[in-house]
């Protein structure tokens, strides 16, 4: 029989997964989070914070529903206290296939009989991580977006031994918490948003390391492009976090064999990730935070003509220092 969903376990406290727990614990279910690292937890209850403002201001959250959705929420390091009541188990830790599996491993044990358990992976397969998990029919992907409250979809993808009624219950989960579900009808990686959206932001790097144009250029032509948008595509990776964008051509870079996402991958652990800037959960990364530049007034406007020596060098720096 079909039944709510109603105790949730979120595995991994960073920018997906605390919006992951926020947004359930708002739309009424009970949620623990879990991270390995005290640190990243303080950091998701410092997000939350800035989510009971942003829910506050843009979805007309009363302070009662905001109070309510913290008394929802608790936090914790110990595994086997956070899934001990699951009635589905999130999983957002970085996509990175060792730690995804270690992490299934070593929940197996834990989890209560009834437990489902979904991956919000962004490129990787559920058939990835079925068997550690223990229990491949009760497993399947569930991918949201960043910025759920207003990106509200779920893409929803089975592997090969999903029972049907786990997928009943994630969709209904899913529509439960306000998201518009995307069915997957066969595995792929990517889904359908990361399909488009990984290619874009990969292009996007590449212009950038190989030294074709700037962020800011990148992100005009891209916001002119699409008027009406939000972001551009370097605005869209500091959303994402640098160290989410790291991992992905990173991993795809050394499956594909493919040396300009390799070489992308090393241009952002190198300008951004060893340096501690994430983009906008750290404050700065191609832009700084709040007030990025490409939210400027002005940001798309024809510049004026005493604008023209300093775009004839950004295409020609070699004719302009000659001309002086
Ligand atoms: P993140 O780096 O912000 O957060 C990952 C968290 O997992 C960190 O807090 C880290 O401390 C924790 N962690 C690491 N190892 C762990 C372990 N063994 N057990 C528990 N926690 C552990 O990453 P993110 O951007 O939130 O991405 C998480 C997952 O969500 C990835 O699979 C990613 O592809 C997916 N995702 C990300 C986005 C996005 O926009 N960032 C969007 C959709 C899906």
């Amino acid at each position: 029989m079909t039944h709510s969903l109603n105790n949730v376990t979120v595995l991994g406290a960073g920018v997906l997964g605390g919006q992951i727990a926020w947004h359930s614990a708002f739309k009424g279910k009970q949620v623990v989070v879990f991270d390995l690292f005290e640190e990243a937890l303080e950091r998701c209850k410092m997000a939350h914070r800035q989510y009971a403002a942003i829910y506050q201001a843009d979805l007309g959250a009363s302070v009662d529903m905001i109070s309510e959705t913290q008394s929802r929420l608790t936090y914790t390091s110990k595994l086997g206290e956070a899934v001990s009541a699951a009635d589905l188990v999130i999983e957002a830790v970085p996509e990175i296939p060792e730690t995804k599996t270690a992490v299934y491993e070593q929940m197996a044990p834990l989890l209560p009989a009834h437990t489902l358990v979904a991956t919000n992976s962004s490129t990787l397969l559920p058939a990835q991580f079925a068997t550690a998990t223990g229990r491949p029919e009760k497993y399947c992907a569930l991918h949201f977006a960043n910025m759920i409250w207003s990106m509200n979809l779920a893409e929803v993808m089975a592997h090969a031994s999903t029972a049907e009624a786990t997928l009943r219950e994630v969709v209904r989960f899913a529509i439960e918490i306000g998201m518009v579900p995307i069915p997957i009808q066969k595995e792929q990686n990517g889904y359908v948003l990361n399909t488009w959206l990984v290619p874009l932001l990969s292009a996007t790097q590449s212009l950038i390391t190989n030294g074709v144009s700037t962020p800011e250029y990148i992100d005009r032509t891209y916001l002119i492009a699409n008027r009406g948008c939000a972001s551009g595509p370097c605005g869209l990776m500091d959303i994402i976090g640098m160290k989410t964008c790291y991992d992905v051509m990173n991993y795809w870079g050394n499956e594909k064999q493919d040396a300009q996402l390799l070489s992308n991958a090393a241009y952002i652990k190198k300008h951004f990730v060893d340096k501690g800037k994430l983009g906008l959960q750290t404050g700065e990364g191609y832009y700084s935070y709040p007030n990025p530049a490409y939210q400027q007034p002005g940001f798309l406007d024809v510049p004026g003509l005493d604008a023209v020596d300093e775009l004839v060098a950004l295409v020609c720096p070699k004719a302009l220092a000659a001309a002086s």
